[in-house]
């Protein structure tokens, strides 16, 4: 990988061997303040790690390498897999989170994250239906990295989805059922209901999150669908 793209080694003890090739990113916020953080990333008794962090700043900091388990997903889901964790590569964005005052990333944060998550897309061919967030993955614990983070940024660097702009406003699910089985078919764990739709709000509509399946949220993920089996995404 290009050098210049990691600022800093703070190697943590906190991985073990993936069983999985890498086909993911997972993006994260830390929730704290940053040197808690960092602190807490590198604790052996905490038990939590990330391939990388990247301060308010821009600092990119390598925690883990990139061939080891990384230990942030926890419990999760996405795409038939279990065990996220031994397929992706996680990245820690430094932000106090919903709990501690959420606020936006900042450009230095954004800019230092979109080459080197270009890089890792690039060497590893991660789809771009595979770059997500926490809450994607495990919509009944998290929220991060939140309705702030800016996808549509990375979209238009193609990094992940765009959020589609021309819905058919058809209805395309006739029930709730219908729209949980779509909505597992794009990659969620729907055992957790309510929340598996704030989840896809939160990361395709975040102007209104609040659990429903209205029409629009049915019409974005309908386009989804469509265009990751007519073979423009995946
Ligand atoms: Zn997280």
């Amino acid at each position: 990988m290009d050098p210049g793209l990691v600022h800093r080694e703070l190697p943590s003890p906190n991985w073990d061997e993936r069983a999985l090739p890498v086909t993911m990113a997972v993006l994260h916020y830390t929730e704290m303040e940053r040197e808690a953080a960092l602190r807490r990333l590198t604790d052996p008794d905490a038990k939590v790690s990330a391939h990388y962090f990247i301060s308010e700043d821009g600092e990119v900091v390598r925690l883990v390498d990139e061939d080891k388990r990384a230990w942030h997903a926890g419990v999760s889901y996405w795409r038939g897999h279990r065990d996220v964790n031994s397929a992706s590569i996680g990245i820690e964005l430094d932000n106090p989170g919903h709990a501690n005052g959420y606020r936006e990333f900042p450009d230095a944060q954004i800019e230092a994250l979109l080459p080197l998550l270009a890089d890792i897309v690039r060497r590893h061919d991660i789809p771009r239906a595979n770059v997500v967030g926490h809450s994607d993955v495990a919509p009944e614990r998290k929220t991060d990295p939140g309705e702030l983070f800016p996808w549509a940024r990375l979209a238009r660097c193609h990094l992940c989805l765009p959020r589609p702009e021309k819905l058919d406003l058809g209805d395309p699910f006739p029930n709730d059922s219908s729209f949980y089985l779509a909505l597992e078919r794009f990659g969620y764990d729907v055992s957790a209901g309510r929340k598996a739709v704030e989840a896809f709000q939160r990361r395709w509509r975040p102007e209104r999150i609040d659990g429903e399946i209205d029409g629009e949220v049915r019409a974005i993920l309908f386009q989804l669908l469509l265009d990751r089996d007519s073979g423009r995404t995946r």
